[in-house]
Parts: structure tokens; sequence; C-alpha cells
């Protein structure tokens, strides 16, 4: 951890360094699908290039769940799947590209293919193990979130006096909803240090908690009532909690990004469950989310079987082929996992 804290110390003096070279153009990308940690660190850091005066855009390629657009400067996120044409062109003049929470531009779907034939120069703040080689890699899979991370990053390269109450409401959204609320991954003293400064910088907590888990509709509450009531099964061999859900469930309880937040967690308040897996059928593919207790590695199930990745005890994956065979697969590959990867 020595050496990696060192390498994340070397990628912040590198950011810095190209930052005082003069940025004309950046632009800030999160990952497919993103969640607290993916849209808090966006927008903070979209926030602190704006107090530094740099210009910056933020693209997604797809859409910001509704929960998370009480965060500054998450309004004027632009979509590719509204505005492909825009997009490229916005990637194509950057001088400097910021992938935010991933650690591969693999995981940044339709836009991929733009930033990888970009000449911008791309940073990479992350907390992802095994970050892709980029221009400027910051990574600290040590920490809890990327929100954490960036606030080493911004009081390292702008000072801690310029984290405003915007910032520290969105880094604190990351941290609280990768952790599960501050629930795992977050046993490092410095975590709550870095609250407590969040908090004197003006973080409004009540307005954060309020925004991110008090704002359901009844239809986000009927389809997580459901999936535990008609959908979960716990594995008879091994200690695993399986959700299929199929695309007309979804679609017949209204479905929107992020409704289903938080739905794979449940299962691991069991006694008996270790491992809670959710299988989603989307319109082009099967999305898998893993959790995990202890340390029970389910980014490995999701590397070596769902074409996926992520933390020890949060991964995810995805697959093209219909849900049912996802759910085949999963409970195949159950007994080569527990074997090979668990002790
Ligand atoms: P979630 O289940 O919330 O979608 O994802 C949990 C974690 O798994 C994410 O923070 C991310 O690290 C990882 N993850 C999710 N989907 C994928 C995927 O398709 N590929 C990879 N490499 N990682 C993923
Ligand atoms: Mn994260």
């Amino acid at each position: 951890m020595e050496n990696q804290t060192e390498a994340m110390e070397q990628g912040i003096g590198r950011l810095k360094e190209r930052l005082a070279a003069g940025v004309e153009k950046a632009v800030i990308i999160p990952h497919i699908s993103p969640d607290g940690d993916a849209v808090g660190s966006c927008s903070a850091l979209a926030e602190a290039l704006r107090l530094a005066g740099i210009r910056w855009e933020l693209l997604t390629c797809d859409y910001i769940p509704d929960y998370l657009r009480f965060l500054k400067n998450i309004r004027c996120v632009i979509s590719h799947q509204d505005k492909p044409d825009v997009c490229r062109q916005l990637i194509e003049e950057a001088d400097v590209i910021f992938m935010l929470d991933h650690n591969t531009v693999g995981r940044e779907g339709e836009l991929e293919k733009y930033v990888a034939a970009s000449k911008a120069e791309k940073v990479i703040i992350d907390h992802h193990p095994d970050p892709d080689e980029q221009a400027i890699v910051i990574s600290a899979p040590w920490l809890s979130s990327t929100c954490e991370l960036l606030y080493t990053v911004i009081a390292r390269v702008w000072g801690k006096e310029t984290v405003n109450a915007d910032m520290a409401n969105a880094l604190y959204t990351g941290i609280n909803t990768d952790t599960g609320g501050l629930n795992h991954n977050c046993s490092r003293p410095e975590t709550y240090r870095i609250i407590a400064e969040l908090l004197e910088a003006g973080l409004d907590k009540a307005f954060v908690h309020e925004n991110i888990y008090q704002m359901n509709h009844l239809s986000r509450l009927r389809l997580i009532g459901y999936s535990l009531l008609k959908k979960l099964k716990v594995d008879k061999r091994y200690p695993v909690a399986i959700i299929p859900i199929e695309k007309e469930e979804l679609e017949r309880y209204y479905y929107k990004d992020g409704d289903l937040e938080g739905l794979v967690n449940i299962p691991l308040s069991m006694r008996n469950v270790s491992v809670s897996i959710q299988i989603t059928e989307r319109k082009d593919r099967v999305k898998l989310s893993f959790r995990s207790k202890r340390d029970i590695p389910v980014n490995e199930w999701a590397k070596e079987w769902f074409n996926g990745g992520g933390h020890l005890n949060a991964a995810g994956g995805q697959m093209d082929l219909p849900l049912e065979e996802v759910v085949k697969r999963v409970r195949e590959t159950m007994p080569l996992f527990f074997e090979r990867f668990v002790k």
C-alpha cells in the first residue's frame, strides 16, 4: 500500500502540473449507469474547475438518475442518448478528459469510442483496482469511494478552503452511497475525518439524506416489495440469494433509472446469506449486481464469468444472453466460484 499511496500522490502531483500548464476545455465523464459516487464526484470536480476558472462539460453515455439531480452542476449534463454529435465533438476538442469512478474507458458505453480516439489527456480519478494506463492515473482502491479520493485531490491541488457547501454535499453523497450508508468499506478513521471536514465546509447532511433516501415514489417501493416477495430465491446449497427481474416486471412498476438502487443489499441482512445477486433484464443486455459479506470476492465471480468486475464486496457484470440463461450460468458457476475463490 505504501507504493500505491506514493503512486497516488504522484498522480496528484502530475495533475497539479497539468492544470498549472493551462487547460482550455475539460470534459468530465462518469461510468455507465452512474451511481451516487460517480455523480457526486462529477458534481464536485465540475465545481472545483468552475472555481478555478476552467471550462468544463459533463457528458454521460446514458442518464443521471432523478434522485441525484439535486447536486450542483448536474442539470447541465449532456447525454449521448440525446445529443450524440455534441458529445463526439466536445470529446474531440477537449484537452483534458476526466474519467471519474471507473478504471477503464470500457465503462463509458457509447462514449468509449470517442474517448479512446481523442487526443485529449485522460485523467483517471478512481478507487477500482487495476486502472487502465492513461496520461494521469490517480487510483486508490483502499478508499471507500471516488468522492473520498477526490476530496484529497481537491485539497492538494486547490487547497481545503476551496471546498464549498455544494462540493461538500456532492462528496458526502458519494461517500455515503458507496458505503451503503457508512456500512461497508469504511473502517478507516480518515474517512470520518474527511466527513468532519465536509461538515465544517458546509455539508448539509439532512438535505443530502432527504434527497437520496426520502424521495421515493410509491411505484419504487412496490417494485422492491414485489421483488422480495415474488422473485428472491435463496440457494439450497450455497449462502447465495438471487433476484432475477424481467423487463416486463420493470414496466409493470413504471421503472425509472435508480428505482432498484439498494435492492441487492437487502438479502445480505439475512443471517444465512453471504452473497446477493440481482439479475436484471435491460433493453439490450442483462445486468448483474453482486454484493457480499466479509472477504468473499464477488468481483472475481463477476470478472471470471460475467464480463464484469468491481470491488471485493460490490461488483457487477453484464451478459448478452436471455435472462434465464444468465440465471442458469449463475447457478452453474456457483460451485466453481466457491471452490476457487472462497476459503
Ligand atoms: P452495481 O451493482 O452498483 O451496478 O455495481 C457495483 C460495482 O461493480 C460498481 O461500483 C463497479 O465497480 C462494478 N461494476 C458494475 N458493473 C460492472 C461492469 O459491467 N464491469 C465492471 N468491470 N465493473 C462493474
Ligand atoms: Mn465508487
